[in-house]
């Protein structure tokens, strides 16, 4: 594909004022297009590549801005074409009047993610690999972001390329042979296809296993905090949150709606949502914030239970403890503080009593002595969230996560294909037909760097980008 136009836009957020804000250009007028509202001791096109210039930026004969202006020629640069920075100050006001100026002067607005296209269809990156800057800028917490470095590394693109090759080669043996049986005898290839074919889907299978986990770390773990009216969970939500965002107050039946934040703890972070008191009540607004409470149970991967721990348990803690007997739920006994009568020994016989012979309800459990007011357990939180949902592999190791809906369409689809031809080889039937299978899923994989695909396709991922990639 020809790319002569060359394009810029706010690479900077422009929702807030910064420091500063960078204007990005890329294309063969880059460095003209700069040079012609650029004034500096060189001129542009005369300055080596990679190097950082200073200067002033002009609208004609009005001087706009003191800048500082990066140069980098192709092939060398984010998109292998010539790109030019210009480092204004961050006033977004004067950086659409500098990108209005760079307009006038040649170049065309940008699409959003159409830097990070050009560096695609220009063969810098693969499509898993573009598919990761976008991932690397909405990182939101330290599991998202090692992640996305680890598919902008390439982590993805060369498991799915040695896929592909031993796919390949498979599918050129049996061609071979289909074509010279006299010199390829392919009679005890099936057994040896049927094995590898084998390991291949559970390789697949790994890493759309793995897209659950992708979802928690690049979306958060969907929390819901229940608990009786008034035993401290708008409290608790303000806490995480370290803000007001619900109402505290000591009236039963405030919060009457769910209030939904998303958090960062660190290493992951928390889709937080508050709920209404869940207690009996004849108040219709109430009653309705109850049944929400109640819906979000299905949809919550973790529970927050808070149990003000200075006043008895009654029959409303024993619906929600019911209610929630199968889910991943942290109990808390809030109000440490305070002198307890409701004990962790209590809490683990009730739920222990729900057990059966084959499931035991604590496995998902944990209990936390905790006080909003002196923030004992607060830490034992974080740590207990960890254990429970990143004990086994996202944390300490470095398995690659698949967080992206259509490569874990693809990766289906290839495994798909290739259990077909699993199938055929089970149900005897010709070679031929394996290699229709195998090519299929060579395709599927090969949509996922970005081979084999359409320009549709590639203009509809590059327009979830955000502007100026
Ligand atoms: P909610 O109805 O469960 O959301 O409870 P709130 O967060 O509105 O708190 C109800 C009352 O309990 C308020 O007066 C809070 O200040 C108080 N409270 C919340 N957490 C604690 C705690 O850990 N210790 C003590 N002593 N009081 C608390």
């Amino acid at each position: 594909m020809d790319i002569v136009e060359t394009i810029a836009a706010i690479s900077t957020p422009v929702s807030s004022e910064g420091g500063i804000g960078i204007i990005r250009l890329s294309g063969p007028e880059a460095i003209a297009v700069a040079d012609g509202i650029y004034k500096g001791k060189n001129k542009l096109c005369d300055v080596e590549t990679h190097t950082v210039n200073y200067g002033h930026i002009f609208d004609d004969d009005e001087m706009i801005d003191e800048v500082m202006v990066s140069v980098f020629r192709a092939p060398k640069s984010y998109t292998r074409e010539d790109v030019v920075e210009i480092s204004c100050h961050g006033s977004i006001f004067l950086l659409r009047k500098v990108l209005s100026v760079v307009i006038k002067n040649g170049a065309r607005p940008a699409e959003p993610g159409e830097f990070t296209k050009r560096a695609f269809l220009n063969g810098r990156i693969d499509l898993s690999e573009a598919g990761s800057v976008m991932d690397l800028i909405s990182s939101e917490n330290e599991l998202a972001l090692k992640n996305s470095l680890m598919h902008l590394s390439g982590a993805l693109k060369n498991k799915i390329k040695k896929l592909r090759e031993e796919i390949l080669s498979d599918t050129a043996r049996i061609e071979s042979a289909l074509d010279d049986p006299e010199h390829y005898d392919i009679s005890d290839f099936s057994s040896v296809l049927y094995n590898s074919l084998n390991s291949r889907i559970s390789e697949l299978n790994e890493l759309i296993d793995s897209s659950n986990d992708g979802a928690i770390i690049r979306d958060g773990i969907a929390t819901v905090i229940l608990g009786r009216p008034n035993v401290g969970k708008s409290s608790l939500f303000n806490l995480l949150v370290s803000r007001e965002a619900a109402i505290v107050t000591n009236i039963p039946g405030t919060t009457r709606d769910v209030v939904e934040e998303k958090i960062s703890f660190g290493d992951f972070s928390l889709r937080l949502m508050d709920t209404a008191g869940i207690r009996h009540t004849e108040d219709m607004v109430e009653k309705i914030g109850v049944s929400r409470a109640l819906s979000l149970i299905d949809y919550a991967s973790l529970i927050i239970y808070v149990v003000d721990g200075s006043i008895p348990l009654d029959d409303d803690d024993m619906e929600i403890m019911e209610k929630v007997r199968d889910k991943t739920v942290i109990v808390l006994l809030n109000k440490s503080d305070l002198s307890q009568v409701v004990s962790e020994n209590e809490i683990r016989e009730i739920f222990n009593n729900m057990s059966t012979n084959s499931d035991d309800v604590m496995e998902r459990k944990s209990i936390i002595s905790f006080s909003n007011i002196d923030m004992t357990g607060f830490s034992l939180l974080k740590d207990e969230i960890s254990r429970l949902f990143f004990n086994k592999d996202v944390k300490n190791t470095d398995r690659l996560l698949i967080t992206n809906e259509r490569q874990k369409y693809e990766l289906i689809e290839a495994a798909g294909s290739l259990k077909r031809v699993l199938e055929s080889i089970d149900n005897g039937m010709p070679e031929d037909l394996y290699t229709v299978d195998l090519m299929a899923a060579y395709e599927s994989l090969g949509a996922i760097i970005g081979e084999d695909i359409s320009d549709d396709l590639v203009d509809k991922i590059f327009a979830d980008f955000c502007m100026g990639k």
